[in-house]
């Protein structure tokens, strides 16, 4: 039986992002399958579906998240009825993803959808937000607390900055927003930020050590904003750093690791063990207020997420975009 997907396909040396009539016999090898109910579009599935080097074959399905409905099992874990996400593993990498109307994964990639959630804001949140929570995670691992000074949060308007905003907010950080939208102001102040801070100053090469502002940060932008926001991190601070929106690179010095002992927490949302999963989710459910979810929502279907991912490339989307995959 046929579906609908968003496939991408490399031609030559182009690659092509369209609607097809999907095969279920095509999904691939797995134990569950699932009717997908809603995905989402994250940084990474705007690089994906333009052939940056995400997808490793072709044709491929692209989506690196699903929530959804198990119509079919062959795994005890779950039965037909059931609700489920899926985030990261090989989805949009080396296995059809959740732009589509089924998919078919291991059960080992699935989690039961948390009793807090709808599945469309268990994709509101998807892997940028489900990346977020690690961040905070990691801040608290590293023995943060709200008493220990401000919490700089990079990239802001984005999928993490968004939902890390609300987090810390909401467990009582003074939360600091860098962005290079200040337009967005408002968007960011009613999602928690206490102030609002030009990206631009943290965009260029810097000194090996600044004064100490920050106790902690979240940063999604990597190169030479991380590198300066670890020279401005407080004595016994810590930095999780989780993404590249600026460059892959980290032209930094050691000073602020063996003179300040500030600690860089790496953050990798996709290969996580499934009890890290769980408690991030768990943490989800408890500490993000709806409302303030449901603020960093825009809606697309299916046939817009290659406009839509083009944009988030560019640094244009703000929040979180849903992707209602029956529409
Ligand atoms: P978004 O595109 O939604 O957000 C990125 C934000 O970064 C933008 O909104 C913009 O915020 C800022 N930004 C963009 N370009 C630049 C630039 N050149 N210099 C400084 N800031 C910039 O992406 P996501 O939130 O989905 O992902 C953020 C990053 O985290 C990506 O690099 C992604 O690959 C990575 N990531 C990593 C994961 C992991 O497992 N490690 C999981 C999820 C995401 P503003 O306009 O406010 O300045």
């Amino acid at each position: 039986m046929s579906f609908k997907a968003l496939v991408t396909e490399k031609i030559g040396d182009s690659f092509a992002t369209s609607l097809k009539d999907f095969e279920a016999a095509d999904l691939g090898v797995g134990d569950v399958t699932v009717a997908v109910e809603w995905s989402t579009l994250n940084y990474k599935d705007g690089l994906a579906i333009a052939g940056k080097r995400i997808m490793q074959s072709y044709p491929m399905i692209g989506g690196v998240d699903f929530a959804g409905t198990v119509e079919a099992s062959d795994n005890a874990a779950y039965k037909p009825g059931d609700k489920v996400i899926a985030n990261g593993w090989g989805l949009s990498q080396t296995h059809n993803g959740g732009y589509a109307q089924k998919a078919r994964v291991p059960a080992e990639w699935l989690i039961p959808l948390p009793s807090a959630f709808t599945t469309r804001e268990a994709m509101a949140i998807g892997t940028a937000g489900y990346t977020a929570m690690l961040c905070v995670m990691a801040l608290e691992h590293g023995g943060l607390s709200p008493d220990r000074g401000d919490i700089l949060v990079t990239g802001a308007n984005g999928g993490v900055g968004s939902i890390a905003i609300s987090l810390l907010s909401a467990l009582g950080y003074r939360v600091t927003a860098s962005t290079g939208r200040p337009a967005e102001a408002d968007y960011l102040r009613n999602l928690g930020a206490a102030e609002i801070v030009d990206r631009a100053q943290f965009s260029a090469a810097g000194k090996p050590l600044g004064s100490e502002r920050w106790a902690g940060a979240v940063d999604s932008v990597g190169s030479h904003t991380l590198a300066n926001v670890l020279a401005q991190t407080k004595y016994r601070g810590v930095v999780a750093a989780c993404g590249l929106a600026q460059g892959i690179d980290l032209p930094a010095s050691v000073a602020p690791f063996i003179l300040r002992n500030v600690t860089l927490a790496g953050i990798d949302s996709v290969n996580a063990p499934r009890d890290v999963r769980v408690e991030a989710w768990a943490r989800l459910a408890r500490d993000l207020k709806p409302a303030k979810l449901a603020a960093t929502i825009t809606e697309i279907g299916l046939a817009d997420v290659p406009r839509v991912g083009g944009a988030i490339l560019k640094g244009e989307v703000r929040g979180r975009t849903v992707v209602n995959v029956n529409a």
